[in-house]
């Protein structure tokens, strides 16, 4: 790399070749940017005029509806599955009824680490009305089984990767989006050129020539998930299987989440609870560390006795 005085390359150049070859994509279906939260505010600054509507799974990772509100588009939300897995019929169903720009999908999900099949995916992609982009978050891929990949060249297709999570680089800002050129093109219109800055490029390359690294952080994080969903059944609690790096444990309902995350904030630990019902009753609850997970699990028993108590 050359010395951090000079400018970074604002095509990304060496990195889009070496995606390019690890995932069988022409380079100019290769966009790279600050991360996913960056890309996905491309998107709707390409395809949503003020007024127009996007759809999203209601409580799903929420970047995408912040997006959306700042360019004055409507996000409609549509409610998730009893089995906490995105309503790909209601999604779909909406968007046709709304005529939607933009449906956004994270596959595996956050909060609720869920997964699809890309086979599923591309059955839902022929409901998916002619006039609207599918942006396909894949922040989780790296710990999904491999059939959630999609193989489709379908040009409504965005998808988007991160070196944020099975790569360890959340701090530098760097992910990618592949799809049709004509939307790169578009997108290349209206993006901050020198936004990915040199650093986090170098970084990248050199997590992607360490296969080694990130399959050793998707084996540990495996581990941890099954740490947790033991330790839930352990204190009695329920987990959602996840396909991610962190797991959501089942308080029962959204006052004892509440109660839960209060009494692990006094004793410094730090977990997600939601607003949005169904996962307004579940506290989540990152991998970590084996060491981390050993405190985790010592505090969140302890808290276990004291909510139960009160
Ligand atoms: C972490 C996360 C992101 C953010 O990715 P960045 O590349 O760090 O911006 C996007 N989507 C989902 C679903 C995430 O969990």
């Amino acid at each position: 790399m050359r010395s951090a005085s000079w400018y970074g390359d604002p095509e990304s150049y060496e990195l889009r070749q070496t995606l390019s070859k690890l995932q069988g994509v022409p380079m100019q279906n290769i966009l790279v940017g600050s991360g996913i939260d960056d890309l996905l505010g491309l998107v709707v600054r390409v395809f949503l005029n003020p007024g127009d509507v996007a759809v999203a799974s209601a409580g799903t990772y929420p970047t995408f509806a912040y997006h959306v509100k700042g360019y004055g588009g409507q996000v409609h939300r549509v409610p998730y599955t009893d089995e906490l897995h995105h309503d790909l019929t209601a999604i779909a169903y909406a968007a046709r009824k709304r005529e939607a720009k933009i449906i956004y999908l994270a596959n595996p999900d956050n909060p609720s680490g869920t997964y699809y099949r890309g086979s599923d995916i591309k059955r839902f992609l022929d409901d998916v009305p002619n006039h609207c982009v599918v942006i396909l978050d894949e922040a989780y891929i790296d710990f999904a089984p491999e059939d959630a990949k999609v193989q489709t060249e379908d040009p409504r297709l965005i998808t988007m990767r991160t070196f944020s999570k099975a790569h360890g680089l959340a701090g530098t800002r760097i992910g990618y989006a592949i799809c049709n050129s004509e939307i790169i093109d578009a997108f290349h219109k209206v993006r901050l050129h020198y936004g990915v800055n040199s650093i986090a490029q170098a970084g990248a390359l050199a997590s992607l020539n360490d296969r080694e690294f990130v399959q050793s952080v998707v084996r540990e994080v495996e581990q941890g998930r099954r740490d947790y969903k033991r330790l839930g059944a352990k204190l009695g609690l329920k987990t959602i299987e996840s396909h991610t790096n962190f797991v959501c444990f089942d308080m029962g309902d959204a006052a004892t989440a509440r109660r839960t995350m209060n009494e692990l904030l006094k004793r410094s630990v730090f977990v997600r609870r939601f607003d949005s019902p169904p996962f307004d009753r579940f506290i989540r609850v990152t991998v970590g560390s084996p060491v981390e997970r050993k405190m985790f699990a010592d505090i969140f028993e302890e808290v276990m006795h004291v909510t139960s108590m009160s």
